[in-house]
């Protein structure tokens, strides 16, 4: 007990740290960072927030990028970084690599866009279904929230019903039937409500949505149970990425979802944005032995271009979406196209780098030395007494601050963000591209860059520590 207090009372102590420390590693990042900056005023004047994307904005200011090779970036004030968010989880080869170059280079030679089908699409389609047991038959979109979205729909027509259940601090992108619930919380731990993420989304659709408990197995069951006969669709993501923090579902509970989606004839969709040809080739599915009706596909898939994907048992993928001769019957199946789905550059990228991931077998390597790091960054936490906690699984990591674990997006909401922030800015202005994001290793990274990521991590938490 008396260990627990000190333990809580040091948490507080260094939360003040990291706080005073902003003033400390911010000099150190703007004196760094003066052509970034004067980027970013003259951006913030078209752009909002000088940037395409609220989750690129990063404070006091982004780094703007001049160029990526490998597991490098440089910014344009010519300074390199060790990068670790590997464009969001989408680079699993490193930036730029040579194999795609050269397929990307010949296929731009032949045509960037044709909007009619090309051989590309339909070989990728083929290596898809291939390489990922729960899907027979699959369609390409542009974005993973094009995926969730499509998936979602496609899924409701087959049930007929509209609702879904979804669960709490999962995120599948921003279109309004599930930027609920992903990143903040309504209602009692054992009650969960529907909370808008955004202004904008209107209420209705928060009416449609059932929340559920990431990893609680009888609270999960009891509330699918309650509202079985409405429900078309259960969305899960088998890790538990941006919305929590890098957080793996439990085997058990994925199994449990599986099985009482099944008794009740919901189809359960695994949202594998991020986990696709990061866990396994086979992605979640093959990783943790459980098979869904519907996959979500994006990132690695597209080979460094934007992409999504959904697919999944030829029965619901046929019945729902393939387009029937004559007239399509948008009253019993879905409406689903896109000027660049399917794109020859996209399909050409995503196949090479599939390709080298099949003819490979980079995952014992690549997860080995993402063990490295996160043992690594577990030992410099404890050595400082900070309460550091490591999260992930296969090349996936997240560094957290000021909480011991996290199962549920409830737990997530407790962690120290300032301290994190603080942490990430630390590592920024040190040379490392990280945020409060999920962090990913590639194939690129090597040992050196490993014991080089450790190495500025313990300056940054001494730094933190003398700022006092
Ligand atoms: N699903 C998951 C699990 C995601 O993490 C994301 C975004 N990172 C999306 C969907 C949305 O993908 P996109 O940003 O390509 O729309």
């Amino acid at each position: 007990m008396f260990n627990f207090v000190q333990k809580r009372f040091k948490v507080l102590r260094i939360w003040k740290i990291g706080v005073q420390s902003v003033t400390g590693f911010e000099e150190q990042y703007r004196a760094r960072t003066q052509k970034s900056f004067n980027m970013f005023q003259e951006a913030s004047k078209y752009l909002p927030g000088g940037v395409a994307g609220n989750g690129k904005f990063i404070e006091p200011y982004p780094i703007y990028v001049r160029n990526a090779r490998g597991a490098r970036l440089w910014d344009i004030d010519g300074y390199e970084y060790t990068d670790l968010l590997m464009g969001a989880g989408v680079h699993i080869l490193g930036h730029s690599p040579k194999v795609v170059l050269d397929a990307v280079k010949k296929q731009m030679e032949k045509g960037i866009h044709y909007y009619m089908p090309a051989e590309a699409e339909v070989k990728l389609g083929k290596k898809v279904c291939q390489l990922m047991s729960a899907i027979d038959m699959v369609r390409f979109v542009n974005t993973g929230t094009e995926s969730t979205q499509m998936a979602l729909r496609t899924a409701r027509a087959y049930r007929k019903k509209d609702r879904i259940g979804k669960f709490e601090g999962n995120f599948h992108g921003q279109h309004d039937s599930v930027l609920i619930s992903a990143l903040s919380t309504a209602g009692e731990p054992n009650n969960l409500l529907p909370s808008i993420d955004s202004a904008g989304i209107p209420k209705a659709f928060a009416q449609d949505v059932l929340i559920l408990p990431y990893n609680d197995i009888d609270g999960t069951l009891s509330s699918i149970r309650k509202d079985a006969k409405d429900l078309g669709a259960v969305i899960v993501e088998p890790v538990s990425a941006f919305g929590l923090g890098s957080i793996p579902a439990d085997k058990e509970f994925l199994k449990a979802v599986r099985e009482i989606t099944i008794e009740n004839d919901i189809p359960l969709i695994f949202d594998e944005v991020v986990t696709n040809f990061r866990l396994a080739l086979g992605g979640a599915a093959e990783f943790f032995g459980v098979k869904p009706d519907l996959v979500c596909l994006g990132k690695i898939l597209g080979g460094g271009f934007a992409i999504g994907g959904y697919g999944g048992r030829k029965d619901i993928m046929d019945k729902m979406v393939t387009p029937k001769t004559g007239l399509w019957d948008l009253k019993e199946q879905i409406f689903q196209s896109g000027c660049f789905s399917g794109n020859p550059i996209t399909m050409t990228a995503g196949l090479v780098v599939l390709d080298e991931l099949e003819k490979k077998n980079i995952y014992p390597r690549l997860n080995s030395i993402t063990e490295k790091l996160q043992d690594g960054l577990i030992e410099i936490g404890e050595q400082f007494e900070y309460d550091m906690l490591v999260t992930g699984v296969s090349s996936i990591l997240q560094i957290h601050f000021g909480i011991k674990d996290i199962r549920n997006k409830r737990d997530a909401m407790k962690a120290n963000k300032a301290m994190a922030k603080t942490f990430h800015l630390g590592l920024r202005a040190k040379g490392i591209m990280a945020s409060a994001h999920p962090l990913f290793l590639s194939t690129e990274h090597t040992e050196k860059d490993v014991n080089h990521i450790l190495e500025v991590t313990e300056i940054v938490l001494k730094e933190m520590q003398s700022f006092n």
